[in-house]
């Protein structure tokens, strides 16, 4: 606001319009609104709302009309000694420079007041900048390290995993073995037992010629258990064979008897 505005604010804190038409001026120098000052000048005695001076004098408080009719300037002044004019005039244009002197006090302290808020702000968001840096830094530490315990276990898995397959590869070769081992005693067994349960001479060639029975082949096992597999086949066929050829003689009779009936 310079010097040349063309009008005040009422000096009234809450109010601060632009004054027009009518308004109300103090000795103290301070102008209202015609709407404040009539409200806060009503009552007795009176005091001025901005800077709480006792307006009691008779003159301490004018109501004026801020656009004067060209007869009233014609007239108000006219018949004074010039140096009463321009008396009038210098006490005039001062309230006026007081007027606009207070407006920029008053517009430079909100102003500094709105940089000392700015910096207040700008001082929490560097602040908060800084302890989101911090915690940021910190979580990517945190990511580090666990990558590392990441990359341990997987580490770790590899080697357990490598061990277990280690171990389950040996395990299925003993499986082999012991199941060899286990077939191969069996057999041994049966046959011995066979051959104490029948004592009597059987050739080897002649179960085999019986049996439609091809050699057990047992991975990993020699050649001597594939004999003894084959022994047992061949005493159990013959059993089984000795067993069919008696039922057939004692079935034959039978048999042409009833042919001859027929
Ligand atoms: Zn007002
Ligand atoms: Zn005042």
């Amino acid at each position: 606001m310079s010097l040349c505005d063309d009008t005040l604010l009422c000096n009234f804190t809450k109010c601060r319009t632009k004054l027009s038409g009518f308004a109300w001026v103090t000795a103290c120098s301070h102008i209202f609104c015609d709407q404040h000052g009539s409200g806060e000048f009503s009552r007795s005695p009176a005091i001025c709302p901005a800077c709480s001076s006792a307006l009691s004098g008779k003159l301490d408080i004018v109501r004026t009309e801020l656009s004067p009719s060209e007869e009233y300037k014609a007239m108000v002044l006219a018949g004074l000694r010039p140096d009463i004019i321009l008396d009038i005039s210098a006490r005039a244009m001062a309230f006026w420079s007081y007027q606009v002197h207070q407006e920029h006090m008053y517009q430079e302290y909100n102003m500094s007041r709105a940089e000392a808020q700015l910096k207040q702000m700008e001082k929490v968001l560097t602040q908060q900048n800084h302890s989101r840096e911090l915690e940021l830094s910190a979580m990517r530490g945190e990511i580090t390290s666990l990558k590392k315990v990441m990359e341990e276990y997987k580490r770790k898995y590899s080697e357990v995993s490598e061990r277990l397959m280690e171990r389950n590869r040996q395990y299925q070769k003993l499986q082999g073995l012991y199941d060899s081992l286990r077939l191969r005693n069996m057999v041994v067994g049966v046959g011995e037992r066979d051959m104490l349960l029948q004592p009597g001479h059987h050739s080897f060639k002649s179960g085999m010629n019986n049996l439609n029975l091809m050699p057990l082949r047992v991975k990993g096992v020699g050649s001597n258990l594939t004999v003894n597999v084959l022994f047992l086949a061949v005493n159990n066929e013959q059993q089984r064979g000795v067993h069919s050829n008696a039922s057939e003689v004692k079935q034959l009779p039978e048999r042409r008897k009833a042919k001859v009936r027929q």
